[in-house]
């Protein structure tokens, strides 16, 4: 008989709903589970149904809130009534699940909660056991938003807000159900700032970044909250390969074309293709979708363009047209594109997780941020880490087809963007190998939760 694994504590993990959430609090789980923890991933039940069982049986996955049945974002009640509806399903689910943990043989010593599920706080209140919130947005796109919810919240600022000369106030996407605009703030800042609300009782505040690549940050955040940072949360085989068979993120919100693209890419040149994609959230508009199909169409370059079925059809005769040097998809396996010798540009939205690929595989990037901390990523991308271009856009907010061919050239031929690009995926796989500055910082976590 298989003896029984032993682990060294159990640890409870939270995932928001979406790629973007999910990605890092999974891979989070797997390096703590590489590291002799047992973990229980708990998310929405269609985040389960989507994930490719884990690799690792150290990590078991629990749904807190039926979303298939009780509707998600596109139910009654719209983004309003799946959050309310998460909470009010998920913070029972989740206290019947730590407490039926209370008197096996590894009760739940840790709750580590995606900080846009505030609440979770409560319930690890409740059970007297510390939480750790993550946050998968970058420390400066949190840093960017904490001074609204000061005022939000009639708070005075307890030290300047941090700098960031010249960072254009944050595009807004539009979300109907959270409401109208009452004062200063739009329905939606006043959600994202609910990421603050309890934040003082986290024991942790964690990011999926790595201390070199926002020193300046972390230090100005330290005076907040005890932040760590624990990333890259890219698949280990990419990176420091310490983390038995982990190579993907086993989550995709449609399917991916992997054999088409991977048959396409070994086709051509190293660093000769473009890949363009924005996300599973954002969708460009008619126009801009026109420019950026001209300014493919116009340039030399081969491209991959993920347009996913929820975005605007591209125009007439363009994929034919385009069909010598072009491959379009509705998904794709974007870390092992990344990863192709082949692709020598990202154009981006630059979505967080994004952002941390494109720099973990050292691939320079023509930012082109749609809403929210997108835009305080491109602002890092270009100003600060200079792996990158973010092209000017018209009054409309559209970016024409000749602007984004000047990035393109300049992202292609930029010999010190391509070298800052390839310094920073060095640094990337640095501060995860052993000894570096995330490796060390999961362990001291580690032994601060053995010695509770
Ligand atoms: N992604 C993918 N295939 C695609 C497009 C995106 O696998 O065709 C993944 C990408 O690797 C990233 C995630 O989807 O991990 C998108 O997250 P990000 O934070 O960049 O943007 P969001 O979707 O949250 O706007």
């Amino acid at each position: 008989m298989e003896k029984e694994k032993t682990y060294k504590a159990h640890i409870m993990l939270l995932a928001y709903h979406g790629q973007g959430h999910i990605n890092p609090m999974v891979q989070f789980s797997k390096r703590l589970a590489s590291k002799g923890m047992k973990i229980t991933v708990t998310t929405t039940l269609s985040n389960i149904k989507a994930m490719k069982k884990a690799s690792s049986s150290s990590v078991i996955f629990e749904s807190v809130y039926d979303d298939a049945t009780e509707g998600g974002v596109g139910a009654p009640g719209g983004f309003q009534g799946f959050l309310d509806r998460f909470e009010a399903s998920g913070s029972t689910n989740l206290a019947q699940l730590i407490k039926k943990q209370e008197n096996s043989g590894y009760p739940i010593k840790c709750l580590v909660y995606d900080a846009n599920i505030h609440w979770a706080s409560n319930i690890a209140k409740q059970f007297a056991i510390p939480g750790a919130a993550f946050f998968t947005q970058s420390c400066a796109a949190i840093a960017s938003y904490y001074p609204m919810h000061c005022d939000l919240s009639d708070k005075s600022l307890p030290f300047p807000a941090f700098s960031m000369p010249g960072l254009p106030p944050p595009k807004l996407p539009y979300l109907p159900s959270l409401g109208a605009v009452t004062g200063q703030y739009s329905p939606i800042i006043r959600f994202i700032c609910k990421q603050f609300d309890n934040i003082e009782n986290a024991e942790w505040v964690l990011f999926n970044s790595f201390d070199k690549l926002e020193e300046e940050v972390v230090k100005w955040m330290s005076n907040l909250w005890t932040v760590r940072n624990i990333g890259p949360t890219v698949p280990s085989v990419y990176l420091d390969n310490r983390v038995e068979n982990d190579n993907d993120y086993g989550f995709n919100l449609f399917k991916p074309s992997t054999e088409v693209c991977m048959q396409w890419l070994n086709t051509k040149e190293t660093g000769s293709v473009v890949y363009v994609s924005f996300g599973s959230a954002a969708s460009l508009s008619a126009e801009q979708m026109a420019e950026m199909a001209e300014a493919l169409k116009q340039s030399r370059h081969s491209f991959l363009w993920v347009v996913k079925p929820t975005e605007i059809k591209l125009p007439t005769n363009f994929v034919e047209e385009t069909s010598e040097k072009g491959l379009v998809v509705a998904w794709c396996p974007q870390l092992e594109v990344l990863a192709h010798h082949a692709v020598g540009c990202f154009i981006s939205h630059c979505g967080w997780n994004s952002t941390v690929e494109a720099i973990s595989f050292g691939v320079p990037v023509v930012a082109m941020p749609q809403f929210l901390d997108q835009m305080t990523n491109a602002y890092f991308v270009e100003k600060v880490w200079g792996i990158g271009i973010q092209p000017k856009e018209n009054e409309e907010n559209v970016t024409s087809a000749e602007e984004i061919g000047r990035c393109i050239n300049g992202v292609m031929n930029g010999k010190e963007i391509k070298k800052k690009a390839k310094q920073w995926k060095e640094l990337a796989k640095e501060a995860i190998d052993e000894n570096g500055s995330s490796d060390k910082s999961i362990d001291e976590i580690i032994s601060w939760i053995l010695a509770l």
